[in-house]
């Protein structure tokens, strides 16, 4: 078949070196003219999507199925012959018009031939040049050809409705990996880019198939390609959990810095300022970190290896005073211990400590842009 072998391997290899990041839109309005019109398009359920009156339609797959004064014989691979029209056929395909002119005469007919297509799918491809009417079976069953040969034979309505319906449900696992090269070849954008999001998506199952081992031995640098954009796919899919870990981190600290403030200033449960009396009733503690902190906070106060550097969870509560330190608004009125002695301690520090707070307090305020609380110092969040 002709039209197909005009795009050479290398025009398939080039055109997948960079994807497009969103699907190019589906070539011209979906509409024919009568459609556009306000022709009644109902009453046609068999028929697929087609917008002509039945009577228009039935006379010309009549004229197409009798064959009635045909001139031309298509024939075909599997020795099957399909009569047409030449004056219908090349109304409906360019290349049809061109292959005429150039063909030759056995007797009355014109004698045309394609290959590598199964006499059906020729048949189904022919009927649709006479009426722009398909059966729903008779595209699922051929979309693949026909996509091919309403290509070659420029029909682009006929290949609009492959992608279509290619894209809207034809299209699997199993066969994504051949409708992609055959979108490449075919200079179909949309489909060939919605091939390739499949194909990254679903590339497990994909790589088992036999589309893929067969493109491997034929296209390796399709291949190569491919592999790249998985592995970029999945490195980008990593760096996003790692940054939603990162946030939740920033995010407990956020929480318990605001827990810490509270213990210290409105006491909570079984902690809080000496000179506040605490009521049995009281009603629960709207901040979660606030348990986790308490037990943090009773620890710090009896553990006998009370020194920087020593038990883990003193060391933690060194760095939890220290932050909340960095990022107290105003030490003066800030009922937090050690708040004051470590901001004294701050002004000592080497620049590269310093930044390195900075940094993480930025970070921590960040994670609550909204409503930050008015005991935390807005200095960092520039
Ligand atoms: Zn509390
Ligand atoms: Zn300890
Ligand atoms: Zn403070």
């Amino acid at each position: 078949m002709g039209g197909i072998n005009k795009n050479s391997d290398d025009s398939l290899i080039n055109a997948q070196t960079g994807p497009p990041a969103v699907a190019p839109p589906l070539p011209g309005p979906l509409l024919t003219r009568c459609a556009r019109k306000g022709l009644q398009t109902k009453g046609l359920p068999q028929r697929g999507d087609c917008c002509i009156s039945t009577t228009a339609i039935d006379l010309w797959e009549r004229l197409f199925d009798q064959g009635y004064k045909a001139d031309v014989q298509i024939h075909t691979d599997g020795g099957g012959v399909v009569y047409a029209h030449a004056c219908i056929i090349s109304m409906a395909s360019p290349v049809m018009k061109g292959m005429l002119k150039k063909s030759k005469r056995k007797g009355h007919y014109q004698i045309l031939s394609i290959h590598g297509v199964s006499d059906d799918a020729i048949r189904v491809f022919v009927r649709f040049l006479y009426s722009s009417c398909y059966q729903n079976q008779d595209l699922a069953d051929f979309v693949v050809p026909l996509l091919v040969l309403s290509h070659s034979f420029v029909v682009p309505r006929l290949k609009q409705i492959c992608e279509q319906q290619l894209e809207q449900g034809l299209l699997n696992t199993e066969n994504v990996v051949d409708i992609f090269q055959l979108a490449l070849l075919c200079d179909a954008p949309r489909l060939s880019f919605i091939c390739h999001h499949m194909i990254v998506k679903n590339f497990k199952d994909v790589s088992t198939t036999e589309g893929w081992a067969a493109m491997k031995q034929s296209h390796p640098l399709l291949e190569k390609g491919l592999q790249e954009c998985v592995l970029a796919e999945d490195n980008r899919k990593k760096e996003r959990i790692r940054r939603k870990n990162e946030r939740k981190i920033y995010l407990q600290l956020y929480e318990a810095m605001e827990a810490l403030v509270h213990i210290c200033r409105d006491g909570c449960r079984t902690i809080g300022p000496h000179d506040k009396v605490f009521k049995k009733d009281q009603p629960p503690c709207s901040f979660e970190a606030c348990k986790g902190l308490e037990l943090l906070i009773r620890h710090f106060a009896g553990c006998k290896l009370r020194v920087p550097g020593g038990c883990i969870h003193c060391k933690r509560m060194w760095q939890l005073l220290e932050l909340h330190s960095r990022l107290c608004a105003d030490s003066d009125v800030c009922r937090v211990p050690l708040c004051r002695n470590f901001k004294d301690r701050i002004k000592k520090q080497n620049k590269k400590d310093k930044t390195k707070w900075r940094m993480l307090a930025r970070k921590i305020l960040r994670t609550k842009t909204i409503g930050v609380a008015p005991f935390f110092t807005s200095a960092y969040e520039r």
